[in-house]
């Protein structure tokens, strides 16, 4: 069985951020904040550790305040 350490008390392997989750890739562990779990996810990775509600919760908390802070200019914020 794998250990795992708890991801908030790991920085994330890409940026140093404190990490939201352990993501098990090949033999490795990677501890990666959202914005880098993802990268880790494409290439195979499983989330091992990490709430992942809160991820679901952070979305829905930001998409609701993207809505009701940009009222008009549909043309914008091409972050993605
Ligand atoms: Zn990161």
């Amino acid at each position: 069985m794998r250990v795992v350490a708890d991801p908030e008390r790991r920085p994330c392997y890409a940026c140093g951020e404190r990490a939201d989750v352990a993501v098990a890739r090949g033999h490795r562990t990677w501890y990666a904040c959202w914005a880098h779990a993802d990268a880790v996810l494409a290439r195979g990775g499983v989330i091992v550790a990490g709430d992942v509600r809160d991820r679901e919760l952070d979305r829905k908390r930001r998409r609701g305040r993207e809505r009701s802070d940009s009222t008009g200019s549909g043309s914008g914020s091409g972050s993605e």
